[in-house]
């Protein structure tokens, strides 16, 4: 049996986490080890490892995790907001399934 990611037994609901938003295809929870007073993950429900094996037909993924972040940030007041996605472990991803970082509530450096 292939063992599953952390991100994946989340999605099945078999590790808890705080869920903020869901749709079809993402959802958005808490993180949980929090850099910022609003911290989330959305979070695609299939398991692509980060966008070098994005493929043709996750392109559409692309916007609709930009939609959610939209609808995070009305639902908090159209609040300004940060968004990372880091793609391999030299640039800091440490959860081999997709993920981007929704930031707000503090100010970041230029
Ligand atoms: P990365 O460094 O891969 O871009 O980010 C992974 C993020 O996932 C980190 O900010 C970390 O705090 C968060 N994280 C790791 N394990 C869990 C978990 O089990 N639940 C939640 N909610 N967040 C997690
Ligand atoms: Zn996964």
């Amino acid at each position: 049996m292939i063992e599953e990611c952390i991100f994946c037994k989340i999605i099945k609901g078999d590790v808890p986490a705080e869920r903020v938003a869901e749709t079809d295809e993402l959802i958005a929870i808490k993180d949980i080890n929090p850099k910022a007073p609003h911290h989330y993950l959305i979070i695609p429900k299939k398991h692509i490892v980060d966008l070098r094996s994005f493929q043709e037909e996750d392109m559409a993924l692309g916007g609709k995790m930009f939609s959610l972040a939209q609808k995070i940030s009305k639902d908090l007041g159209d609040i300004a907001f940060r968004l990372v996605i880091s793609n391999g472990y030299d640039a800091g991803q440490r959860i081999d399934h997709l993920h981007m970082h929704f930031l707000a509530g503090r100010a970041f450096e230029d």
